[in-house]
């Protein structure tokens, strides 16, 4: 008995059977003397149809703007599913992100939480309610509605966890856990009991979408130790919690996939100093994440230009485009080309640190099925190549058969 965040995704508020079995799971949590508070999200697809709506008006929609509209989608949520508890004879109160507390920082569709101040969300806790708070959302000091980027449900709830200090948060979603790689990619993936932070980490900035990435660093550094399962079943899910010895001895915990990657390629950039800082200085701060780079040898030796690669979301890839294509004068290159049919292809785990040898496997076994890789990074815990798109899944898949014990 306690306080317990509960985080509904958008399959499980997917239309309004969904919504009504939400409400029953969380009566449940309360019937057995629980302070329950229910973080959801959009309806299935419904914040991919508002992004296509803004698009419909503006190729590169407005962001302040389109923070007002992305909102809505777990607006509706929030009140469908306090209204489902209401006619189960239940108390419940929906809050927006801005009413739950939740003030962030001014940048528009990936603000970050700056603070939270949950006197409210206990004000009505106090007095018996269930608290519905929308997910992926807060607001600025100066009073603007902000979102937290794609999949930001997660990090609603886990901040709320640390904020209210609850005995549990738990993350429900449309599989029984986390598994050893996407299941709808590797039909033979295996559900992890527990899996450590920075591996979780890793896997989620990697493209298993399973939990948002920015919410896993916020559970880590704060401590928040949760649970991934099914809002479907009651099969037990996957902890996720601060890394111990024993996790050590798997080398690989988890292969992933990304699919939201494109590379641009700058040709003859001058090869002299300052180059790279300017190029990135600009991405930075239009708010463009860079992933993966390579600078090639340089070439020509009397007017010495390399090539420059790298690698960013597709949703920013217009954006990265058109502040490259702006600084054409400045920096001098000769010619911009961008390349959406990649993707990028990961294998994560802690015990990498201490065996030898993974990548030699990993390439061999990419050359064994003629998969041409044209870039690579590595970090401690984590090797990724980028390849051909249209090779993406069966490179997964000899991967996780490589690497992975059923
Ligand atoms: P929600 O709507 O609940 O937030 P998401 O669609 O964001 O759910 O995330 C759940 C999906 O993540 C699953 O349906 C699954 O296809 C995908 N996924 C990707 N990688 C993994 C993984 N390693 N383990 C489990 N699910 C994964
Ligand atoms: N609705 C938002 C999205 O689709 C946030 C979330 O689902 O977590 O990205
Ligand atoms: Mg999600």
């Amino acid at each position: 008995m306690g306080l317990i965040v509960q985080k509904y995704g958008g399959s499980s508020v997917g239309d309004v059977e969904r919504i009504k079995n939400v409400a029953r799971r969380v009566c449940e949590t309360r019937d057995a003397g629980n302070k329950v508070v229910v973080v959801v999200s959009a309806m299935r697809g419904e914040t991919d149809r508002l992004i296509g709506l803004a698009k419909q008006i503006m190729k590169i929609p407005t962001e302040r703007e389109m923070d007002m509209i992305l909102a809505t989608g777990e607006q509706t949520t929030i009140a469908l599913t306090a209204m489902a508890l209401h006619d189960m004879g239940i108390p419940a109160v929906s809050l927006t992100g801005a009413q739950a507390g939740i003030v962030t920082d001014g940048v528009h569709t990936k603000a970050k939480i700056s603070n939270i101040t949950p006197e409210r969300i206990h004000g009505f806790l106090e007095e018996g309610n269930v608290v519905i708070v929308a997910g992926f959302q807060g607001q600025t000091p100066e009073g603007n509605i902000t979102t937290l980027g794609r999949g930001g449900s997660d990090l609603t709830a886990i901040a709320l966890a640390a904020a209210l200090k609850a005995d549990l948060c738990q993350i429900f979603t449309d599989v029984d856990g986390v598994y050893t790689c996407d299941p709808r990619i590797v039909g033979n993936a295996r559900k992890l009991n527990e899996i450590s932070y920075e591996e979780m980490l890793e896997l989620a900035s990697l493209g298993a979408k399973v939990m948002q990435s920015r919410s896993v660093e916020f559970a880590k550094k704060f401590g928040v130790i949760f649970e991934v399962r099914s809002s479907l079943n009651t099969n037990p899910g996957t902890i996720v919690k601060e890394e111990n010895p024993s996790m050590e001895s798997v080398v690989v915990r988890g292969v992933s996939l990304d699919k939201n990657q494109a590379k641009l390629t700058l040709f003859s950039v001058p090869d002299k100093p300052g180059m790279a800082s300017r190029i990135f200085k600009h991405l930075a701060q239009a708010s463009v994440n860079v992933d993966m780079i390579v600078q090639n040898v340089s070439h020509a030796a009397d007017s010495p230009a390399t090539d420059l690669s790298f690698t960013v979301e597709k949703a920013d890839l217009a954006k990265a485009c058109r502040v490259i294509e702006d600084m054409k004068g400045e920096v001098g290159f000769s010619e911009l080309v961008s390349d959406e049919d990649v993707c990028k292809v990961s294998i994560v785990g802690v015990g990498m640190r201490t065996h030898s040898g993974v990548a030699a496997k990993m390439f061999e076994t990419l050359s064994e099925g003629s998969i041409n890789i044209e870039m690579i990074s590595t970090s401690e815990i984590k090797i990724s190549v980028v390849i051909r798109l249209a090779e993406g899944e069966k490179a997964t898949q000899a991967l996780h058969d490589a690497f992975i014990e059923i």
